[in-house]
């Protein structure tokens, strides 16, 4: 989420490169068949909704093959309006029942404020944006906060699982975020 000035070069080749690499993949398809025909609804029934940074591999972490779950990605792993449109369709018209969120650590969201990143994309853009960036300053309060929203939405299923955990980026590690974890954490920020 550094700020391009402008979208030339080096993004165009790395585009090029990646389009090659899917026309390999293609290929391979081709050569071993079609083989067992993946349904369209995910066989776990979850959903993920998570953060967008390039260092977290939600397939890898949750061992999720092609088929497997619905994986919804934006910067920060924020529950947005477009967040519950998916969640909503993931739900309602492809039958999933269990909804897993995740932030990190060492997220960029929590370097930025929506002011701030407001101004500064007014700044360099002279356009303003009409949304709000969502950034937040602490990861496990904000991944609380989604859960609420989520588990307020009235677009979603009542009977709904949603859990919440904050993915460690140095050791790979889940820890859920839960009221309990909520209230021995700001004990110990407070007695700090
Ligand atoms: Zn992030």
């Amino acid at each position: 989420m550094t700020s391009a000035p402008d979208n030339v070069g080096p993004a165009q080749d790395a585009t090029g490169a990646l389009l090659s690499r899917a026309a390999d993949f293609a290929a391979l398809r081709r050569a071993t068949g079609p083989g067992q025909a993946v349904p369209t609804r995910p066989a776990t029934g979850v959903a993920v909704v998570a953060c967008m940074d390039a260092r977290i591999n939600i397939e890898a972490l949750f061992g999720l093959a092609e088929g497997d779950a619905h994986i919804m990605r934006n910067a920060g792993g924020v529950v947005t309006e477009d967040i519950e449109r998916s969640l909503a369709v993931s739900q309602h018209a492809l039958g999933t029942t269990e909804i897993i969120l995740l932030h990190h650590t060492k997220c960029g969201m929590e370097q930025l404020t929506d002011e701030g990143f407001s101004a500064s994309l007014a700044e360099q853009t002279g356009v303003r944006p009409s949304w709000r960036l969502r950034s937040f300053t602490n990861v496990a309060e904000d991944v609380w906060a989604c859960m609420q929203t989520l588990r307020s939405s009235p677009f979603l299923r009542a009977s709904t699982s949603v859990r919440g955990f904050v993915y460690d980026v140095d050791t790979s590690e889940l820890t859920e975020v839960t009221e309990e974890s909520l209230a021995a954490h700001k004990q110990v920020t407070s007695s700090s």
